[in-house]
């Protein structure tokens, strides 16, 4: 009876486990920061400004993949859209640190080749997702920091910029609040995004300015690879926000692949465990965003909101912000 049941379910195509029964040819999913993300705090008129950067920086990636671009160029395009956009905490009003400047950090992650490329600390370059992805492609190393980050990108062309460049004014009235309460406050997001394309290919990238008020030489879980980005086409595509030393610790972006390849978890099982149980239970506050090889998708956070958007071949795409 039971064999019956099952074949019905699969001839309607029916799933009990809420996962993929085809892989859809494309997959994409962005996050534009988890935090203290509520209907209070973000009137009507903010959050469209949220939906429609979303939005464009779904359609960037969503381009791509539907002209069977792969995962690598899509992620970078959407995390782009959300660089240059003083909304998030990422290249243009990405927070400042306890000297009052912007220090970068970004990282991606080919699933199919297992190949890395990240920068830290950086003030000048443009797109620091674009050198994270000179240093994966054009360097030898996995993560450049600093000075030397930069000569690479002068080296690689790239388009570097004034520190001024990245200066907003939400991001520096933020900065005074904390100066002048010495602690933490609200805080924009970070920007990541995860795709998988028509050949099956899985990657990630993470771009942020890091913590509010960061200092010396802070470095958080974002341009780590395993902590706050992670790929490989034998499981999933991860890209991580949230408070960077809990991540860094807990290898939180490797742990989802690792669960799902040794304990046969789902990849939302995975993700749900660590951001809801594990993270939560060391009062750490994040989420993070994931696809699998199957296109299945998780988008966990233990906070009250997190920016987020998902577009699957075929399917409507959605942009969220709230539980
Ligand atoms: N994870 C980032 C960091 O710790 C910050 C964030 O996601 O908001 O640098």
């Amino acid at each position: 009876m039971r064999t019956w049941i099952l074949i019905l379910l699969c001839a309607l195509g029916i799933n009990l486990s809420g996962q993929n029964e085809k892989r859809p040819d494309f997959v994409l999913v962005i996050h534009g920061g988890a935090g203290t993300i509520t209907s209070e705090r973000y009137n009507a008129e903010h959050q469209a400004e949220y939906v429609a950067r979303l939005t464009e920086a779904l359609q960037a990636g969503e381009r791509i993949l539907a002209s069977g671009g792969s995962a690598l160029d899509a992620v970078v395009a959407s995390v782009q859209v959300m660089e240059a956009s003083p909304l998030f905490n990422a290249g243009v009003g990405a927070v400042f640190n306890a000297e009052g400047k912007n220090e970068l950090d970004a990282s991606i992650m080919d699933g199919k080749t297992g190949k890395a490329g990240a920068v830290a600390g950086v003030t000048t370059i443009k797109s620091p997702i674009a050198a994270a992805r000179r240093v994966m492609d054009s360097s030898a190393h996995v993560m450049l920091a600093g000075r030397g980050a930069e000569q690479f990108a002068i080296e690689q062309k790239l388009e570097m910029v004034d520190p001024s460049y990245f200066w907003s004014e939400e991001s520096w009235q933020e900065y005074l609040n904390v100066k002048a309460r010495i602690e933490k406050n609200g805080r924009k997001g970070t920007v990541g995004a995860v795709a998988l394309d028509k050949n099956g290919n899985l990657a990630a990238a993470t771009s942020t300015g890091g913590m509010v008020y960061k200092k010396y030489g802070r470095v958080g879980d974002s341009p780590v690879i395993g902590a706050g980005t992670y790929a490989s086409n034998e499981s999933c595509a991860v890209s991580c926000t949230g408070h960077g030393e809990f991540f860094i610790r807990n290898s939180v972006a490797y742990d989802v692949s690792a669960r799902m390849l040794y304990l046969g978890q789902t990849v939302e099982q995975a993700a749900d465990y660590i951001i809801n149980e594990k993270l939560k239970g060391l009062n750490a506050l994040g989420g993070l965003i994931a696809v699998d090889k199957d296109g299945n998708v998780a988008m966990p956070f233990n906070t009250p909101g997190m920016f987020r958007a998902v577009v699957k071949e075929g399917g409507k795409p959605k942009v969220l912000m709230f539980r």
